[in-house]
C-alpha cells in the first residue's frame, strides 16, 4: 500500500490518494483501517457479558434493516439513578467503542468499587447504535441515509428513536440518570463537553473528572473542547442534557491511539466516575 508517507495525524496529514493492490480471488476479502467489530462480534462481547450477575441484555429497538438495537443493563433494577453510555454512532470509529468496552467491562468487574456502584446505580449500555452501518461498512451513515448524531432532534430514524423512547420510558418510572457519554473516534484523544456556562451546577462535575483521568494516565493537559451551544439538539449529547438534564460528554479517541493506552484510559475514566458518583 502507498500513500501513507506523511507521519502525524489531523486533517492536514490526510494523503491525497493512496493506491492499493490487492489480489483478489472468489473468497470474502476484507478491508478495513480498523479492527473489526461486527454486530456479530459485538453479540458475542454482550453474550459473555452477561454471564455476570445482575447484568442482563435487552433489545430497545430496530435498525432499519431489522437488525436489533441491544442494550446492556448492569447492575441492580431496583435502582432509582444511573447512566447511560452508548456507541458506534458512526460506524469506523472503533477506537472509541474499544474504550467504551473498557468503560462497560471496569464497571462489570469484581472490584469493590464496582460492586458498591452496581448496587446503588444501573448502567445501560447501547455498544453498537448503527449496527447496518457496521455491518454494510458504513463511513457515517445508517440504511436510511442519515449521521445518526445529526438525529437527536427530529429523530427520523428507528435507532436514535430507540432511545428516546427508551429514555422517555425510564424518565416516566422516575428515573434519574446522572451522567451519559458517547464515544466516539477522530484525530485525536478530545473531550466535547457542554461549556460551564451552559449547563447547571449538577454537571460540573464532569470537567473535575476529566482533569482526574489525565492525572491518572500522566497527560499534562487533556484536549477539552467545550461546544458553546446546546440546541438544537441534533447530537447526542445536547439532546441527552437539553431534553432530561443529563449531564453528558462525548468522549473521543484518536484512530491511531495506542490500544493498550485506550485500555487503561476506558478503565480510568470508569474508575473516576464511579469514586465521584458514589462520593456524591
Ligand atoms: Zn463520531
Amino acid at each position: 500500500m502507498n500513500g501513507f508517507e506523511r507521519s502525524g495525524s489531523g486533517i492536514d496529514n490526510m494523503p491525497e490518494s493512496i493506491e492499493i493492490h490487492l489480489e483478489l480471488s472468489k473468497d470474502t476479502l476484507w478491508i478495513a483501517a480498523q479492527e473489526l467489530w461486527t454486530s456479530t462480534d459485538i453479540d458475542s462481547w454482550i453474550d459473555d457479558l452477561v454471564q455476570v450477575e445482575n447484568i442482563t441484555q435487552t433489545v430497545i429497538g430496530s435498525s432499519v434493516e431489522g437488525r436489533p438495537v441491544r442494550m446492556l443493563e448492569i447492575g441492580n433494577k431496583q435502582a432509582k439513578r444511573g447512566i447511560l453510555v452508548i456507541s458506534r454512532q458512526h460506524p469506523p470509529e472503533v477506537t472509541g467503542f474499544l474504550a467504551m468496552k473498557s468503560f462497560i467491562e471496569t464497571i462489570a468487574g469484581n472490584t469493590y468499587q464496582a460492586i458498591a456502584f452496581r448496587k446503588n446505580f444501573m448502567t445501560y449500555n447501547i455498544p453498537l447504535m448503527n449496527p447496518d452501518g457496521v455491518d454494510n461498512g458504513h463511513w457515517r451513515h445508517n440504511m436510511g441515509g442519515i449521521d445518526l448524531n445529526r438525529d437527536w432532534q427530529e429523530f427520523n430514524q428507528p435507532e436514535t428513536s430507540a432511545v428516546r423512547d427508551f429514555l422517555n420510558r425510564k424518565k416516566a418510572e422516575g428515573f434519574e440518570f446522572v451522567f451519559a457519554s458517547d464515544f466516539h473516534s477522530t484525530w485525536k484523544d478530545i473531550y466535547y463537553p457542554l461549556d460551564s456556562t451552559l449547563v447547571d451546577e449538577n454537571a460540573l462535575f464532569i470537567f473535575d473528572w476529566i482533569e482526574k483521568i489525565a492525572a491518572r494516565l500522566s497527560v499534562d493537559d487533556p484536549n477539552v473542547a467545550p461546544s458553546v451551544y446546546v440546541k438544537p439538539t441534533m447530537v447526542s449529547r445536547n439532546y441527552f442534557y437539553n431534553n432530561h438534564n443529563i449531564p453528558a460528554i462525548v468522549f473521543e479517541l484518536g484512530d491511531n491511539a495506542d490500544r493498550e493506552f485506550i485500555k487503561k484510559k476506558g478503565k480510568s475514566a470508569a474508575e473516576e466516575l464511579m469514586a465521584i458518583i458514589l462520593s456524591k
